[in-house]
């Protein structure tokens, strides 16, 4: 018997989107990354997160950035409306890569958005609901329009019921785990972006989980954040090769530190990103000097020709490939390992001497 051939027909679009945004937004704390870097890049000194069952049923972000202005109210939230790209030669920058104008878009397709926003320019706040990328009343038969509020210069992004629509994902997290995620994110982009203050809170708590201020140093938010006890242990590092067109900096443990778990943060073009070759090189390198079950801290940041980057390996951009790869993390790999062992001679000299 002949098989029935079924009629291709093509999705609803609102159903497309949403499948693009689960892609994109697959938990919480993909959410609070992109939340993050917007409000970097508007310039903020102060970023403030707060989540609720950590972030499923409400994250909020409040920033001291540039704001939006109140007239791209309306498309700010639509897939592809992006206020960073000027030329068509910016596309092939990591940070303007991935997700072009899709992260608000995407966070308004799986879950309840407000913004409230203020340019210096504005006299007073405006406040807007969003769903599925468009305005959206806030309750049924009242207007859509963003309305006027009070505020301070900045923006304040709050997604409420994450997954609402998605209910086996919903179901498959839970807010500890989430929270754990979110601070990791919230941790990373603090050490990166000195000059900005972070908090991060659990609504409902009066003190923040993690705090740091702008005038910090990277070695005083990394004690801040992981204790001093690997803070004081802490070697800089920075290795160049024009060859190659990359540059990268950071901080080490030294040999004394020894860590229960090897805790990696690697920001590729100012974007945090995953890389299990370059995890392994550092596994490789502090092999030979700490003890087995000990493990090392490491923050790297590398700065590579946007043109030699593929950010398009997975929807979130998390792993990123790049031109050169294998050379690049050889050449950091032997600096490290250089730069531990001088670290320790010199140490012994000093206790010698
Ligand atoms: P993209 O960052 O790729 O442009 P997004 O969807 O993340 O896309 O954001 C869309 C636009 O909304 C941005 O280009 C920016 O103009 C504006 N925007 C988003 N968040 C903020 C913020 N916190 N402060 C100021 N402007 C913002
Ligand atoms: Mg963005």
């Amino acid at each position: 018997m002949a098989l029935e051939v079924g009629k291709i027909c093509k999705l609803d679009e609102v159903v497309i989107n949403r499948i693009a945004a689960g892609e994109v937004v697959q938990r919480p704390c993909n959410a609070i990354k992109e939340l993050v870097e917007n409000s970097i890049d508007a310039g903020s000194d102060s970023i403030t997160v707060s989540v609720d069952d950590g972030g499923l049923k409400m994250l909020q972000i409040t920033d001291t950035g540039h704001g939006i202005r109140k007239e791209d109210l309306g498309i700010v939230c639509e897939r592809f409306t992006t206020s960073k790209l000027k030329t068509f030669s910016d596309l092939r920058s990591i940070s303007t890569h991935g997700f072009r104008g899709e992260a608000l878009a995407s966070i308004s397709h799986v879950s309840f958005v407000t913004i409230q926003t203020k340019t210096a320019f504005d006299k007073c706040a405006w406040v807007g609901h969003y769903r599925d990328g468009k305005l959206h009343p806030k309750k049924p038969g009242a207007s859509a329009e963003p309305k006027p509020c009070a505020g301070n210069t900045g923006t304040t992004i709050t997604a409420e019921d994450l997954f609402y629509n998605m209910g086996t994902r919903k179901r498959a997290m839970n807010g500890r785990d989430e929270f754990n995620k979110v601070a990791h994110v919230i941790t990373c982009y603090a050490i990166h972006n000195t000059g900005t203050a972070f908090s991060l809170k659990k609504s409902g708590d009066n003190m923040p989980k993690i705090r740091t201020t702008s005038k910090a140093t990277k070695i005083d938010t990394i004690s801040n954040l992981y204790g001093p006890s690997l803070g004081k242990e802490l070697i800089e590092f920075s290795c160049d090769d024009k060859n190659f067109g990359f540059k990268s900096s950071g901080y080490l443990t030294n040999a004394n530190y020894s860590g229960k778990s090897f805790r990696f943060i690697l920001f590729i073009n100012n974007r945090l990103v995953e890389s299990s070759a370059a995890k392994k090189a550092f596994e490789a390198v502090y092999a030979s000097v700490l003890p087995k079950n000990s493990y090392p801290f490491v923050y790297l940041s590398i700065h590579i020709d946007p043109q030699n980057i593929d950010v398009n390996v997975h929807p979130t951009k998390n792993e990123v490939h790049f031109l050169h790869e294998d050379e690049i993390i050889a050449g950091i790999q032997a600096k490290a390992q250089q730069t531990l062992y001088q670290c320790s001679t010199s140490r012994n000299y000093y206790t010698q001497a």
